[in-house]
C-alpha cells in the first residue's frame, strides 16, 4: 500500500479552539495516537469542515469567540455528518453546571482543562472505538429493520413482570400503526385482531405466558381503513429458573401474499374455471364432509345430479362459445335458485358448497337441509321451472331444458361416489322417460339405466378403438338372377360381449346422438369397400346404407356425405340410402328438401321397413323414391297367411304404379321366393341367398356367382 493510501485510513480528529498554542498541543498528541489532524479557530469554520470532511472525532473548546462551544455543538447535532460523531468537550470549568450543559448540548464526554494531554489521548482513543461500536449497532439496527421491512416480518418482546412490550418498526407496521404511535402491548395487538379470531389470538397468548415453550397461530386483522391481512404470530418463553415464565418474544408476519396465492391454488383445484362453481373434487369432498355430519346426526342427505338436454346439439349448431356462455348462465340460475332455497345452508364465502359443475353440461347440488323426500323433490321442480325461462344470448334466444336424477342418502348409498353414481342413473332414466323431469333413484332401475350409462360410454370409445365392422348382405335381382347390390350392415366387436347386433346399439347410439359420427363411418366404409370391389374388377353393384332418423336430421349430413363420396371416389348412384318409412312422415317439408338434395347428388334412395308405417300413397308420391323395401314381417308368413300375402301383394303393385322397384325383404323359402318372383318384385333379399356376409365372404360370393344357378340358396356365413 501506497503511504498516501495507509494515511487515509488513519481516524480523522478534527481540533477546535481559538487558542494556537493548545489547538499545537491537541494535535502533537493525537498525531501520536494516530490520528489524521484538522484544525479549526472557531465554531463557524469547525461546522464547515465537518460538513466537507466528516471527521470521525471532534474536540471542542467551550469559551470561543463568535458562537462558543455549546452551540456549536449543538448546531453540529443538527448536521447529518455530525449526528453521531463523538465529541469531547474541554470545558474551563469542572463545575457542576458547565458539565451538565455540554451533555444537553451533545457531547459526547468533557475533560476539564488544564487538559491532562498523556491521559487525553487514550481516552480519545477509547470513546473512538465506543463510537464504533455505536455505529456498527446503528447499521446492523437499520439493516434489521430493512430485512424486517421486505421480509413483512416484524418482531416483538414481552416482559412479564413489567409489563412492557416492545414491538420492531415493522411490527407497528404490520398492525397498522406509525411505529411508536402506541405501547407495544397486548391490548394494542389484540385491537387489531379480527373479532372472529380475537378467541383463538387471546387463547395462544394465554397458553405462551402460562410457560407453553412456543405458540404459533395465523390470524386475520384489520387495520384502519378496513384493510384485512393475514398475519402469523410465532412466539416462545423464557423462564426463570422455578419456571415462571419471564420474557416471551418472537415475531409477527404478513402472510396475506402468500395467502392470497394459497387461495388461488385452491381455487384452480376446487373450482370450474368457466362457472367458477365447486368442481367435481370438491363436490365429492363436500358431499364426503355432509355425509359425516349426517350419519352422527341421523339426518337425511340428497344428491340430484343434471344433464341438460341435447346441450350437444346447442354447441354443435351455435358453436362452444354460445355453449360456454349458456353454461354460465344456467350456472348463474342455478345459483340464484339455489340461495333462495331453505334446503341448503352451507356457504363457503360466496359459493353455495351444495352446487358444483361437475363437467360438461353436468351440474350436481347437494342438499343437506331436507328432511325427507318430498323436498328434493320440490328442489328439482324449481329447478326445472327456472329453467323454463328462455335464455337471450347474444342474438339468440335458447330453449333448455334438463333431466334430473335425485339419490337420497341413508336410503340410496352412503357413499358420495355411490349417491352420485345413482343420481346419474336415475338421470339417465329421467332422460329415457322423455326428458325435462326428474326421477329418484329406485333399485329397479338400476341395473338397466346403468348398463345403459356403461354401454354409452363405451360406445363413445368404440369408433377410436375400431370396434365396428359393416357386413354385407347380397341382393338378387331375380330378372337377371344376378346379385346386383349389397345392404351394408353394421356390427360392434365389443371385447368383452362379442358380436353385438345393431339392435342392441343403434337406438342407444340415436338417443346420445353418437349416430351420426358411428353413421359416417358406415358411410365411408360402406364406400371404401364397394370401391375396393370395383378395383379388383367385379361386377359394379350398389351398396345400400341405413341413415337413423336423428342423423338425418342433422345439418351436417349432406356436406358430410359429398365429401364422402369425394373422398372415396365412389360414383353415387353406387350408393343407395336407406330410410325408414316412418322418417318421411314427420317433418315432411325438411325430409323432402333433403331427399331431394341427396337425389340431385346422383344417390339412390330406397324406403325401408315399408308397410309398418301406415304411410299413405299419396304423399309418398311426393318422394324423389327409387326402390320400396316390404317389410319382413309380410314377407315372413307369404304365401301361408292370407292376409300377408295379399298385402305384400298389394304393395308391389301399388310401387310399381309408383314406378318404384320392389326389395322383399327376409326372404327365408322357396315358396316366399316363388310367390315374389309370380308377383313382379324385382329384388329379394334374405336368409335364403345369403345372411349377411363379412367383406372377405361377399368376394368369393360375387367371384363364384356364374358357377351357381339363379336364386339357389348360397352357404350362409353365420
Ligand atoms: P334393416 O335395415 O331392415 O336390415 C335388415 C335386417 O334383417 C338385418 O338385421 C338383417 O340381418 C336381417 N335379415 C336379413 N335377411 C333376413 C332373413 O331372411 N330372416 C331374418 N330373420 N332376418 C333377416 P340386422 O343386421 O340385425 O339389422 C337390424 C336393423 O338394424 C336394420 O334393419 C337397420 O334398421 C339397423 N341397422 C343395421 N345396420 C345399420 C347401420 O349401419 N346404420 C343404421 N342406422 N342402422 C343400421
Ligand atoms: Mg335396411
Ligand atoms: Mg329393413
Amino acid at each position: 500500500m501506497h503511504p498516501s493510501e495507509a494515511n487515509a485510513l488513519l481516524p480523522l480528529a478534527l481540533v477546535v479552539d481559538d487558542d494556537a498554542t493548545i489547538r499545537m498541543i491537541a494535535t502533537q498528541t493525537l498525531k501520536q495516537h494516530g490520528f489524521r489532524i484538522l484544525e479549526a479557530s472557531d465554531g463557524e469554520q469547525a461546522l464547515a469542515i465537518v460538513e466537507r470532511n466528516q471527521p470521525d472525532l471532534i474536540l471542542l473548546d467551550v469559551i470561543m469567540p463568535g458562537i462558543n462551544g455549546y452551540e456549536t455543538c449543538r448546531r453540529l447535532r443538527e448536521l447529518d455528518a455530525g449526528r453521531h460523531v463523538p465529541v469531547l468537550m474541554l470545558t474551563g470549568l469542572d463545575d457542576l453546571e458547565s458539565i451538565n450543559h455540554a451533555y444537553e448540548a451533545g457531547a459526547t464526554d468533557f475533560a476539564a482543562k488544564p487538559i491532562n494531554w498523556a491521559v487525553l489521548g487514550h481516552r480519545v482513543r477509547y470513546m473512538l472505538r465506543a463510537a464504533e461500536a455505536f455505529k456498527g449497532l446503528v447499521e446492523s439496527q437499520a439493516l434489521l429493520s430493512s430485512t424486517q421491512r421486505i421480509a413483512r416480518l416484524g418482531s416483538w418482546s414481552w416482559e412479564v413482570v413489567t409489563e412492557r412490550g416492545q414491538w420492531s418498526e415493522e411490527a407497528f407496521r404490520i398492525l397498522g400503526y406509525d411505529p411508536g404511535s402506541v405501547p407495544a402491548s397486548v391490548q394494542n395487538y389484540l385491537a387489531r385482531v379480527h373479532p372472529e379470531e380475537s378467541g383463538q389470538a387471546r387463547e395462544a397468548i394465554r397458553e405462551l405466558l402460562s410457560g407453553k415453550q412456543m405458540v404459533e397461530i395465523t390470524h386475520r386483522i384489520t387495520v384502519p381503513g378496513g384493510e384485512e391481512r393475514h398475519v402469523k404470530l410465532h412466539g416462545e418463553v423464557r423462564c426463570d429458573d422455578q419456571g415462571r415464565p419471564m420474557h416471551a418474544y418472537g415475531t409477527i408476519q404478513d402472510v396475506t401474499e402468500s395467502k392470497q396465492v394459497e387461495e388461488r391454488i385452491r381455487h384452480l383445484a376446487y373450482f370450474d374455471g368457466l362457472t367458477e362453481l365447486p368442481n367435481r373434487h370438491f363436490f365429492i369432498e363436500n358431499v364426503a364432509k355432509s355425509l359425516h355430519h349426517a350419519k352422527r346426526h341421523g339426518r337425511v342427505l340428497g344428491v340430484l345430479s343434471m344433464d341438460l338436454d341435447q346441450f350437444k346439439r346447442i354447441n354443435d349448431t351455435l358453436g362452444h362459445t354460445i355453449g360456454d356462455k349458456l353454461l354460465q348462465a344456467v350456472a348463474g340460475r342455478l345459483r340464484d335458485g339455489i340461495r333462495a332455497q331453505d334446503t341448503l345452508a352451507l356457504t363457503d364465502g360466496d359459493a353455495p358448497l351444495g352446487l358444483a359443475r361437475l363437467g360438461g353440461d353436468e351440474f350436481c347440488i347437494l342438499l343437506t337441509e331436507i328432511s325427507q323426500f318430498h323436498d328434493a323433490a320440490r328442489v328439482a321442480r324449481r329447478i326445472l321451472e327456472s329453467l323454463a325461462e328462455p335464455f337471450k344470448l347474444d342474438d339468440n334466444e335458447l330453449f333448455v331444458t334438463t333431466s334430473i336424477g335425485i339419490s337420497l342418502f341413508p336410503s340410496d348409498g352412503d357413499t358420495p361416489e355411490a349417491l352420485i353414481k345413482n343420481a346419474d342413473a336415475a338421470m339417465y332414466y329421467a332422460k329415457s322417460q322423455g326428458r325435462n323431469n326428474y326421477q329418484f333413484y329406485g333399485k329397479t332401475m338400476n341395473s338397466r339405466a346403468l348398463e345403459k350409462l356403461a354401454m354409452e360410454s363405451q360406445l363413445r370409445k368404440a369408433i377410436e378403438r375400431s370396434e365396428f365392422e359393416l357386413h354385407f348382405q347380397p341382393k338378387l335381382d331375380l330378372r337377371s338372377g344376378r346379385i346386383s347390390g349389397a345392404e351394408a350392415l353394421i356390427r360392434w366387436r365389443h371385447p368383452e360381449l362379442g358380436m353385438v347386433p345393431p339392435i342392441d346399439f343403434i337406438p342407444l347410439a340415436e338417443e346420445s346422438g353418437l349416430i351420426v359420427p358411428i353413421g359416417e363411418w358406415v358411410l365411408r366404409a360402406a364406400c371404401d369397400q364397394n370401391k375396393r370391389w370395383q378395383a379388383r374388377g367385379l361386377p359394379p353393384i350398389h351398396v345400400a346404407v341405413n341413415i337413423s332418423s336423428p342423423h338425418f336430421r342433422h345439418s351436417g349430413l349432406l356436406p358430410m356425405v359429398a365429401r364422402t363420396l369425394h373422398e372415396t371416389g365412389l360414383r353415387p348412384d353406387c350408393v343407395e340410402v336407406e330410410v325408414t318409412e316412418s322418417m318421411l312422415m314427420d317433418d315432411m317439408e325438411t325430409t323432402l328438401a333433403t331427399l331431394h338434395k341427396l337425389k340431385d347428388m346422383g344417390l339412390r334412395l330406397a324406403i325401408d321397413d315399408f308397410g309398418t308405417g301406415y304411410s299413405s300413397l299419396s304423399y309418398l308420391k311426393r318422394f324423389p323414391l327409387d326402390a320400396l323395401k316390404v317389410d319382413r314381417s309380410f314377407v315372413k308368413d307369404t304365401p301361408g297367411a292370407a292376409d300377408d300375402a295379399a298385402i305384400t301383394s298389394a304393395i308391389i303393385a301399388m310401387a310399381h304404379s309408383l314406378k318404384l322397384e320392389v326389395v322383399a325383404e327376409g326372404v327365408e323359402t322357396e315358396a316366399q321366393l316363388d310367390f315374389l318372383k309370380a308377383r313382379g318384385c324385382e329384388y329379394v333379399q334374405g336368409y335364403l341367398i345369403s345372411r349377411p356376409l363379412a367383406a372377405e365372404d361377399f368376394i368369393t360370393l360375387l367371384t363364384n356367382e356364374g358357377e351357381r344357378p339363379v336364386a339357389k340358396p348360397l352357404r350362409a356365413s353365420r
